[in-house]
């Protein structure tokens, strides 16, 4: 079949700024990609442009076989397939955590909210806070919140994550709670792009490590390449 995620030759100026410079990367199925390097490379504007989040200038994005245009089906195919986790968890604070779960499975999907329900439940108990259904974000620890945008995300049942640093925000203790969750959606197979600095997740987890530097990708390896000893 396709492959989840085509880049080729991106572009993307902030004014005359020159964010990324011909990047290119293809991503297959089931792949597990994790980018680091230095604050300003590009990384989080290379997998804003994937989702969207951000317009690029010049380059081809495919996700999933198809082309992304500047159009309203290229933009609903992204929300569909691609699910984003932030560094802040952007919950809703007046919301309980099931009802943030649901919000976009009701209004974008159209799901009744008994099946809406049941799925957010699920998703809970896969990252490990069912109990905390129906509290609030702000009764919840960084940890847990992160780890409730993580089950929204996938209630939309996406094809691909990415994740921009989804553990910078978070206090030491609560970093490896986070990851071990990316760790277990890894070894399910879902397709995944991961910002981050936290190398033994890209150890553990990733099946390529890509280096960027002012706007390029310069080194691409697996995790026990990029980590041997020169
Ligand atoms: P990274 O994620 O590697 O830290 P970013 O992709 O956030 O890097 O940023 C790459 C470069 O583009 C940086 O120099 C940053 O200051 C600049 N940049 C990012 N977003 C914007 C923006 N909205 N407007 C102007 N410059 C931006
Ligand atoms: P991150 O790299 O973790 O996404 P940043 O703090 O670099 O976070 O950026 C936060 C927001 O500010 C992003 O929306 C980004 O596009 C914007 N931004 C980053 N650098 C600049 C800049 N030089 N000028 C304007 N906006 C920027």
């Amino acid at each position: 079949g396709p492959h989840a995620i085509r880049v080729d030759r991106l572009n993307k100026y902030y004014n005359a700024h020159h964010a990324l410079k011909d990047v290119s990367l293809t991503v297959e199925n089931g792949e597990r990609i994790v980018i680091c390097g230095p604050s300003g490379s590009g990384k989080s504007t290379l997998i804003r442009c994937i989702s969207r989040l951000e317009d690029h200038q010049s380059g081809d994005i495919t996700v999933l076989g198809h082309r992304i245009g500047h159009d309203e089906v290229s933009e609903a195919r992204i929300h569909r397939e691609v699910g984003m986790v932030f560094q802040h968890f952007n919950l809703f604070p007046h919301m309980t955590i099931l009802e943030n779960c649901t919000l976009a499975p009701i209004r974008v999907r159209k799901m009744s909210r008994a099946d809406a329900e049941a799925r957010a439940m699920q998703f809970l108990e896969r990252v490990h806070i069912p109990e905390q259904a129906h509290k609030y974000p702000g009764e919840l620890s960084g940890g847990q919140q992160q780890r409730v945008a993580i089950a929204r995300s996938l209630c939309m049942m996406p094809q691909i994550m990415l994740f921009d640093e989804p553990t910078s925000a978070l206090d030491p203790e609560m970093i490896a709670e986070v990851l071990d969750v990316m760790i277990e959606l890894a070894s399910d197979g879902l397709t995944m792009i991961c910002v981050t600095h936290e190398m033994g997740f890209a150890r553990k987890a990733a099946d390529r490590v890509i280096f960027m530097d002012k706007g390029e990708i310069v080194e691409e390896a697996p995790p026990e390449v990029f980590f041997s000893a020169p």
